[in-house]
């Protein structure tokens, strides 16, 4: 029997971070007392506003279709939201509302790369990029971080295939908030060599030290840049499934054709939970995110104690750690033994075989009982 697929999904691999998670929650399943932190996804439920701004919808009979590109009060606040907040200057047209984040980037990289293309991605980075790069038969181009993480040689990088540049900040697995000046090197090449630039912001509320600085309002980037945000970590909204783009309208109008073949829009009431989320009080976001830093802070004391190394997490709610051996094997091995999930650094690059992430979304309480694993598995 026939059994190949395409060889653009037989390129990529399944998503390391959800198999991971997965994983977990089926040992919790079978009983296993499971510390999950594997999974970037927050423990606070959907703020209570939200969720009745998606029941209200449903109950006006909101439950059709919408325009693909989202429904004119989400683009509008979207757009509102990134001039006000980011220094963005989008109106409406410049927006494109998607399920999820996630399909922002793979509709934004389906539509604007092909084969011979390459794309620069700083390594570590998140594990879809990747994955959606290959998809769409571009080349990702590993860029190495210098020490600190906190800087990298892109300049080094750029060849006259090369056609976009994917920056996250804060980033998911390091945890760094990029400093002003690497954005403004970011920038500079951008411009200097005529290049797209993908700018991930879906953890810029999720800052503890330094402060979030957007691309798209850097001067000659607006033409040049998609910037990616979402509704799941900033409002707890995961299984929403809600997230947008902002870029130049001829990359929207691309973006709006292949979503009106394949996804139509996301859904309908929850859109309007997205204007909801927008336009209500955001003061419940600093109780989220002083509760991070306290988070953060025990689990660096401890690692501090064990005498491991990470990069500096100043934002997100993630640790990229170096365990000194097989990262796969770490991970596995942990698992198998103490029931603590974590994601194999190999996913996230090239360069980090003995790193980890863990995300710490989940209680105090939880993360105290991984502590006390991993003192007891390192031993
Ligand atoms: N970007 C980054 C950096 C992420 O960590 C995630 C994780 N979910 C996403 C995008 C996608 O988020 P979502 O599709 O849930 O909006
Ligand atoms: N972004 C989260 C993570 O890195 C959620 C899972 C995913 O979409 O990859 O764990």
């Amino acid at each position: 029997m026939i059994q190949r697929g395409a060889n653009r999904i037989e390129v990529v691999q399944p998503s390391a971070t959800l198999r991971v998670s997965t994983m977990a929650k089926e040992l919790a399943r079978e009983g296993r007392d499971v510390v999950d932190m594997s999974v970037g996804e927050p423990d606070f439920p959907t703020p209570d506003f939200i969720i009745e701004a998606a029941y209200r919808a449903m109950k006006e009979g909101k439950v059709f279709y919408t325009p693909t590109r989202g429904v004119p009060e989400l683009t509008e606040a979207i757009a509102e939201k990134l001039r006000k907040e980011n220094g963005i200057d989008v109106t409406p047209d410049n927006i494109i509302v998607t399920p999820g984040a996630k399909y922002a980037i793979f509709e934004a990289m389906m539509c604007l790369l092909q084969e011979g293309d390459e794309v620069l991605l700083l390594d570590p980075s998140w594990v879809s990029y990747e994955a959606c790069i290959l998809m769409a038969g571009a080349r990702p181009i590993w860029v190495p971080h210098e020490e600190g993480f906190e800087d990298a040689p892109i300049e080094d990088y750029v060849t006259g295939n090369t056609k976009l540049i994917v920056v996250n900040t804060p980033s998911n697995p390091l945890g760094v908030v990029y400093p002003r000046e690497f954005l403004k090197k970011v920038r500079d090449v951008a411009v200097d060599n005529d290049l797209l630039v993908m700018s991930d912001e879906i953890y810029e509320k999720i800052i503890f030290e330094g402060s979030h600085h957007s691309l798209a309002a850097m001067d000659g980037m607006l033409e040049r840049t998609i910037t990616v945000n979402g509704f799941s970590k900033t409002y707890s909204m995961t299984g929403w499934r809600l997230g947008y783009a902002a870029a130049p309208e001829w990359i929207v109008k691309l973006m709006n054709r292949m979503q009106s073949h394949s996804v139509s829009h996301p859904t309908s009431f929850v859109q309007y939970a997205g204007v909801a989320a927008l336009k209500g009080s955001q003061d419940f976001i600093e109780d989220v995110v002083r509760e991070f830093k306290a988070r953060r802070d025990m689990i660096m004391e401890k690692l501090d104690e064990l005498g491991i190394k990470y990069a500096p997490p100043k934002g997100a709610f993630y640790i990229f750690m170096d365990v000194a051996r097989d990262s796969m094997e770490f991970c596995e091995e942990f698992l198998k033994k103490e029931y603590v999930a974590l994601t194999p650094g190999a996913a996230f690059g090239v360069a980090y075989r003995s790193w980890v992430r863990l995300s710490y979304a989940t209680s105090r309480e939880r993360i105290a009982e991984f502590l006390k694993r991993l003192e007891r598995f390192l031993k």
